[in-house]
């Protein structure tokens, strides 16, 4: 986990892969066993072939930032769900508090463990709630959030911080939103007659979803709340449509307001006077749960499930050309294009995805008005320095880049069964990708 800290601080997109151990039924049937080796924290192998017998296969190397490995029968690499929050998305709360935003998701086939790795065992983690710590099952995001907590009240002496979040699902390149107050009056209903939100592209906070609901939340127990609605509404609608889960994408946001209480920030301008300045930081984290990968090469007879492999398709193999294309532009010069495109707005999961507000946290001050004198003196100093705010909002434009100061981390869940192998191997090159 050390080694894998001073990575996280090197490099914008962290990539690990998590193998989850072989289930009771794979491990009952005759033909079945693993087919994946891990070397070192690391390093892996795939056995891949036709026949059932794995020496049989063409060895096949991968390398990452690090692998989990949940099946070690000597426990020497085994990584439990602390051990997977620890490396993956802990490091990105002091992102959060530096206020740049950072993203994590979870990539890989249905059943390879993507909702246990993000959300964990359901309603395990109440034990948290008193202020003891997630329950052993519990995934990335109660853990993230319990965290976060705890680190907002260390601090809150020397720091302000307002939290609030918002919980989504893209399904066909549509966006439902899973705490509307339709959610929490828990009104059972059927995906049809949920009402689909548009992306707009805001100028200076980047894409957003008009109309979304966002809830502030002022303690782990709250936030809980709204994580239990939206994953209960995420449920009914799943069920409401076979299968649905697997096909759709979830987003959970963390928007974090820093404000400095320690110091005050006095600007003197020689004309307008003094105004009280308070720096503040906007941060966004987003921890997302991807619809199956086997969906990039589904096609199906009927229509619908045909326009539904395709939306999806969509999404995540826009997301591989994206990550592509961050990975290319960030190679030493001369070994790629200089302007590498990056095609965040193909589908709406990379559009929202796409950072944006990192320059609002490194060079904008937001004026926090305390009464009306304030005021007439905040719009003195704009007039004074509009050359300085429209040279701003000219870089903040030209923002199209979910790497700079951002932090990405990319957690590909595989099987090591070998009836897997082939879903296996197309995730492995997936977050290859991204290297
Ligand atoms: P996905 O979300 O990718 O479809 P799930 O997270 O639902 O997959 O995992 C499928 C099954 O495997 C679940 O029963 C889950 O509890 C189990 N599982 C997945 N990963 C692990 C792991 N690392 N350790 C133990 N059980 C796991």
């Amino acid at each position: 986990v050390e080694s894998f800290h001073s990575i996280a601080e090197e490099s914008n997109m962290i990539v690990a892969v998590r193998v989850r151990p072989l289930n009771a039924a794979e491990c009952t049937r005759a033909n079945v066993h693993n087919v994946v080796q891990v070397h070192r924290h690391n390093e892996l192998t795939v056995q891949a072939g036709s026949s059932a017998d794995a020496s049989a296969g063409v060895s096949h190397y991968f390398s990452y930032d690090q692998v989990y490995y949940s099946c070690d029968p000597d426990r020497r690499n085994y990584a439990d769900q602390l051990a997977v929050f620890a490396g993956t998305a802990q490091p990105l709360i002091d992102t959060a508090f530096e206020g740049y935003n950072a993203c994590l998701f979870a990539y890989g086939q249905t059943g390879s463990g993507k909702s246990y790795s993000m959300m964990g065992i359901e309603g395990l983690d109440d034990a948290a709630l008193d202020g003891r710590a997630p329950h052993v099952e519990a995934g990335i995001i109660p853990r993230f959030c319990h965290e976060l907590f705890r680190r907002i009240d260390a601090v809150k002496q020397q720091l302000q911080v307002e939290v609030e979040v918002s919980y989504f699902e893209i399904y066909n390149e549509k966006i439902h939103d899973l705490l509307s107050v339709q959610a929490m009056t828990n009104v059972p209903e059927t995906p049809v007659q949920r009402q689909a939100l548009k992306v707009r592209e805001h100028p200076i906070f980047g894409p957003y979803v008009v109309d979304l609901s966002a809830h502030s939340v002022d303690s782990y127990s709250a936030l809980r709340n709204w994580l239990a609605v939206g994953n209960s509404q995420r449920a009914t609608a799943s069920t409401a449509m076979n299968d649905k889960s697997s096909r759709s994408h979830s987003i959970f946001n963390i928007v974090l307001n820093l404000t400095d209480l320690s110091s005050d920030t006095e600007s003197s301008d020689t004309d307008s006077g003094t105004v009280s300045l308070r720096q503040t930081r906007r941060s966004k984290i987003s921890l997302v749960d991807l619809a199956g990968s086997e969906r990039i090469n589904v096609s199906g007879s009927n229509g619908e499930r045909i326009r539904e492999g395709v939306s999806i398709n969509k999404s995540l193999l826009t997301l591989g050309k994206v990550i592509a294309a961050l990975a290319d532009s960030r190679k030493p010069v001369g070994s790629s294009t200089p302007h590498t495109f990056v095609p965040y707005r193909e589908s709406v999961l990379t559009w929202l995805l796409r950072v944006s507000t990192k320059q609002i946290s490194k060079h904008f001050y937001l004026f926090l008005l305390s009464d009306l004198v304030n005021l007439t003196r905040l719009i003195f100093v704009i007039q004074n320095n509009r050359k300085m705010f429209n040279s701003i909002y000219v870089s903040m434009s030209l923002q199209e880049n979910l790497g700079g100061n951002s932090k990405t981390v990319m957690l590909a869940t595989i099987s090591p069964a070998s009836l897997h192998a082939d879903e296996t191997l197309a995730t492995l090159r997936y977050a290859c990708k991204a290297r």
